[in-house]
């Protein structure tokens, strides 16, 4: 699939089936979560420049790497989103944090903003744009968009579970975007659910059922 990455790792595997069962209870659901999260990090931030630089060991200098090229902002479309935040932050602490609410307007089904808050450098960064769950891919392809209006020229996106409809609809909206998605799953249901999925993942993170 075009600009869709499914990493294969095993313990991402083993972890997201943790997270579907009904039966992992809210805490270990948001420790799980968090592992991925990091996991999911590591995949999207594989093609990340690298530059020489000359330091020196104990031992004697050395060319050495270190990162090159735009630093990132992390951006979480509310809520649920936050559920993946610290598991990112882990694997890259020094990243900026923005976001961004959305909610489905009940006559017109599509996505209204009632929050935005990013970094006032946005536009010079690499945007990592997370939501768990890309069910329709309204949210996503409306969050994806404000993000381009205030100036981001780099992004990806990053979620755990995808329904077909949701990848398609994203990936035609902004084919510039690279998806990384923990599975895909195999459909959508009549009231938006991603089957067989995990649930509401808001609910899940939160315990709010
Ligand atoms: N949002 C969720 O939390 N779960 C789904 O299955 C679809 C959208």
């Amino acid at each position: 699939m075009r600009n869709v990455t499914i990493p294969d790792h095993p313990l991402l595997r083993h972890k997201l089936t943790l997270l579907r069962d009904r039966h992992t209870p809210t805490s270990m659901f948001r420790q799980v979560a968090r592992e991925i999260s990091l996991l999911m990090a590591y995949e999207v931030t594989r093609d990340l420049p690298l530059s020489p630089i000359d330091i020196e060991t104990p031992l004697e200098p050395m060319r050495a790497e270190h990162l090159a090229g735009k630093k990132l902002c992390i951006v979480s479309i509310l809520r649920a989103g936050n559920g993946i935040l610290d598991g990112m932050l882990d694997l890259v602490p020094s990243a900026r944090v923005g976001h961004i609410g959305l909610y489905r307007d009940p006559e017109t089904l599509r996505p209204v903003e009632y929050y935005l808050k990013l970094p006032s450098d946005i536009a010079d960064r690499l945007v990592i744009l997370v939501d768990p769950m890309l069910a329709t891919g309204n949210s996503a392809v409306a969050a994806a968009a404000r993000l381009k209006q205030a100036g981001v020229t780099a992004m990806k996106f990053v979620c755990l579970i995808a329904a077909p409809e949701g990848i398609e609809t994203f990936t035609a909206a902004h084919p510039d975007v690279a998806v990384f998605a923990g599975a895909i799953d195999r459909e959508l249901d009549d009231h938006g659910y991603i089957r067989p999925g995990l649930g509401d993942a808001g609910d899940r993170f939160y315990g709010t059922r």
